[in-house]
């Protein structure tokens, strides 16, 4: 059992302390509940810059803040370092890695994984993004790549070493093809003299017949624009079949020999046993009514990446964005004030702030509502709204600092290979990834 004071107010369990649930946990204060916040990291993360991190281009601290910190001075608030595992929904239990707690209002906030459609070949032998343990196992394998290249024995191994193929080409298949492509061009050279003219060679392999699809047309196309002056390959309506150790095997029938490959294209929810099997939707997230309530359970509420709501203007469900998982979040906190209120609850009504992605240096496409633009301008805009985005003052600085340095030098700031004590640095083909 979990040691929590019983107190006379209600408790709400938020599981998994990410978007969602860092909002609705602080929207809760001094609003009358015990909250008790469970997350298996002691930090909250910032996925949208994780490609940087990635690609060396940012330490991984300026995009993680601790969670003590956060709630330090938040009165009736307890903070468990655990993984959740289940729910026993007829005891109003929750199961941990720690042991179980009781709650009187459960919200599941513990957000996405990456799904592989099936290909354990995949699973094992890709580097995803959706975690910072992922990103920095990508960060060190493709830093070992390069240096296993300069030790390489024969031009094909080195070829082979210094290939990478995304698969996906949302996003973040797009950010990273970017930021590797100015690696490539900016740091590469530099730092490898020993390559003369050899560079890596950076595929994109989108299934679709564009990148970006969620974007309009035109910013698709201007994303791949820019990613081919950059010296990306990029191929689209073109899947990705299979893979082994060194090669990616494509539909037609082709292959490319490889030695990283990075998979952005597939989303699925983390899972949680004990809901009725009825709860789940495609992609493993559990359907929601329009207050976020999981189906059939009126004290489960399911929040962001993991829940999936439908409506008329959404018949697939909202996006898997910051956005969505901050606005669910803060219409729960509004309506746990009205239940306190016997209140009638607010129904949730999704504000599309718009969408944008960077490619490098003055590219990236931004669509707001009302507009849509390109190129410098963007770049701009994409920068400002994620540094505004960014949790604690610190951090902010940290990455104007990154930023502005890279932007006036052409130089990233870390590359270093640094992996824990027991795992191997010398092969690349490390594919353990501890949490
Ligand atoms: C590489 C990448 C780039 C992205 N770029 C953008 C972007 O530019 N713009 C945008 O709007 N969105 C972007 N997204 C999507 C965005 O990050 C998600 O939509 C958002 O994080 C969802 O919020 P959430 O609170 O539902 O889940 P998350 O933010 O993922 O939070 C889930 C939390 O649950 C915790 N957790 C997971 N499993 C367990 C468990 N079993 N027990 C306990 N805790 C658990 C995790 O540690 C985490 O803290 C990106 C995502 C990725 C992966």
């Amino acid at each position: 059992m979990i040691n929590i004071p019983n107190i006379d107010k209600k408790r709400i369990i938020i599981a998994g302390c990410g978007f969602a649930g860092l909002t609705l946990a602080k929207k809760l204060k001094n609003k009358g509940y015990q909250v008790v916040i469970l997350d298996k990291h002691n930090y909250h993360q910032f996925p949208p810059l994780f490609y940087q991190v990635a690609s060396a281009g940012l330490e991984e601290s300026s995009i993680l803040f601790p969670l003590r910190k956060i709630f330090q001075h938040y009165k009736d608030y307890h903070l468990r370092k655990v993984e959740v595992e289940s729910v026993d929904t007829a005891n109003n239990l929750l199961i941990t890695s720690a042991g179980e707690i009781n709650y009187d209002y459960l919200v599941l906030a513990h957000g996405a994984t990456n799904a592989y459609f099936g290909s354990a070949q995949m699973q094992k032998y890709s580097r995803g993004m959706k975690t910072i343990a992922e990103v920095l196992d990508l960060r060190n394998s493709l830093l070992m790549n390069f240096e296993n290249a300069v030790t390489a024995q024969n031009a094909e191994d080195r070829e082979m070493l210094l290939t990478i193929v995304i698969i996906g080409g949302g996003p973040s298949g797009v950010e990273i093809a970017g930021a590797l492509a100015e690696m490539n061009k900016y740091v590469l050279s530099k730092d490898y003299p020993e390559f003369k003219e050899i560079r890596a060679k950076i595929f994109l392999i989108e299934a679709v017949d564009r990148v970006l699809s969620t974007m309009s047309r035109k910013s698709s196309d201007k994303a791949r624009s820019f990613l081919e002056k950059m010296g990306v390959h990029v191929l689209t309506s073109t899947k990705a079949t299979g893979c082994d150790e060194k090669t990616v095997f494509i539909d037609s029938g082709k292959s490319i020999g490889t030695g990283m490959i990075i998979w952005t294209a597939g989303i699925t929810g983390n899972q949680t046993e004990g809901l009725n099997a009825d709860c789940f939707s495609r992609g493993g997230r559990i359907r929601v009514d329009s207050y976020n309530r999981v189906s059939g359970y009126p004290d489960i509420y399911a929040l962001g990446d993991i829940s999936l709501q439908t409506g008329e203007r959404y018949p697939q469900g909202h996006p898997q964005v910051a956005q969505v998982a901050i606005q669910q979040a803060q219409l729960l906190a509004e309506n746990f004030k009205r239940m306190k209120r016997n209140k009638s609850l607010k129904e949730f009504k999704y504000k599309d702030l718009g969408t944008m992605a960077t490619v490098g240096r003055h590219l990236a496409v931004v669509e707001l509502p009302s507009v849509r633009f390109q190129g410098v301008l963007a770049w701009f805009v994409w920068m400002f709204i994620h540094l505004m985005s960014i949790i604690g003052v610190k951090n902010k600085l940290m990455i104007f600092m990154n930023w502005a340095w890279k932007y006036f030098t052409y130089d990233q700031s870390t590359r270093l290979i640094l992996r824990p004590k027991g795992c191997a640095d010398i092969s690349s083909n490390n594919y353990s990834t501890p949490e």
